[in-house]
């Protein structure tokens, strides 16, 4: 009796420390908005879609890394349903196309990119796994497995895939979901199938701009080659199991500006109130980033609002 005593205390107090960590998130949140004092090249238009997700719109070309749209809930996570991506939501959330760059291939990262390049007739980029998952839809040949480094060009917009590596979210020692995404039939992609595969950072250039997305909190040091990047998209997810993660990832890339992602809970559909992951800790990711370099200013988005003003989209 007591011991069950002593668990509901436990518990009551867990749910206390998550409530108050999600209020004090939502207010570095505020406080942290992207300073509009930072100036996107004219006619360039960045969205934050949640988890990693990013559309890039310059020119009339759109460009997304690692869209996720589907939202399937934690119980399905939990039972391994299989869950087919949402045709509605990429619908809702995917106006147009033209190039979709997959950092890996876990489902909150890849699993809406086949829907969306069959929607829109865009090609994808990214490791062997987003092949292979492109193929079970039929696909494959819209794939484009990067070689690393090579510059691939699309209308305005240059980009390049660098080597790297997931965070190791299972108690620090071991990628969940690892290696390659191998399995042969669409009807068995349960979320845990949704393998991993290649890691990858990707530098964007579009308007005289210089971007580096970075999906998982781990990186390769000696691998990143791209400095003095303008805008750092960061994310934070994990990054508690991989040592001294900001301080490294910040002096590598020496960007001007860091914006978090991969903060959200990406078990809510998209669109409603904003929902943070309280284990991800937003407020103390802004004291690492302080504690790395006083200089950084740290530039939260808001998920579905544009920042900059895009002339023709
Ligand atoms: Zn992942």
């Amino acid at each position: 009796m007591l011991a069950t005593l002593g668990h509901v205390a436990d518990g009551l107090k867990y749910l206390a420390t998550a409530r108050r960590q999600h209020a004090s998130d939502l207010l570095t949140a505020k406080q942290l908005a992207f300073p509009h004092s930072v100036a996107l090249p004219h006619g360039l238009e960045v969205t934050w879609l949640g988890t990693a997700g990013f559309r890039f719109a310059y020119q009339g070309v759109v460009v997304w890394i690692d869209p996720y749209v589907t939202r399937m809930g934690l119980g399905d996570v939990v039972r391994r349903r299989v869950v087919a991506p949402s045709h509605a939501a990429v619908d809702r959330w995917i106006d147009r196309a033209d190039a979709v760059l997959v950092g890996h291939t876990h489902f909150d990262h890849a699993m809406d990119v086949p829907v969306i390049a069959a929607r829109t007739g865009c090609g994808v980029y990214g490791g062997g796994s987003l092949e292979h998952l492109m193929g079970l839809h039929g696909l494959a040949d819209r794939a484009t497995v990067v070689v690393p480094y090579h510059d691939y060009e699309i209308g305005p917009f240059k980009f390049h895939f660098v080597p790297s590596v997931h965070s190791k979210l299972q108690l620090g020692f071991r990628v969940n979901y690892g290696g390659e995404l191998t399995c042969e039939h669409l009807d068995e992609m349960i979320p845990q199938r949704y393998r991993c595969g290649q890691v990858w950072g990707i530098a964007l250039e579009v308007a005289g701009m210089r971007f580096y997305h970075q999906g998982s909190a781990d990186l390769l040091d000696d691998e990143i080659r791209d400095r003095d990047m303008d805008v750092f998209l960061c994310g934070i997810a994990g990054r508690r199991f991989t040592p001294h993660y900001v301080q490294r990832v910040v002096k590598a890339l020496a960007p001007k500006l860091i914006v978090p992602s991969h903060f959200d809970d990406f078990f809510q559909p998209l669109g409603g109130d904003p929902k943070l992951s309280f284990n991800i800790n937003l407020t103390a990711f802004a004291d690492e980033v302080h504690a790395a370099s006083h200089e950084l200013p740290i530039g939260v988005l808001e998920v579905g609002r544009p920042i900059g003003v895009s002339s023709s989209v």
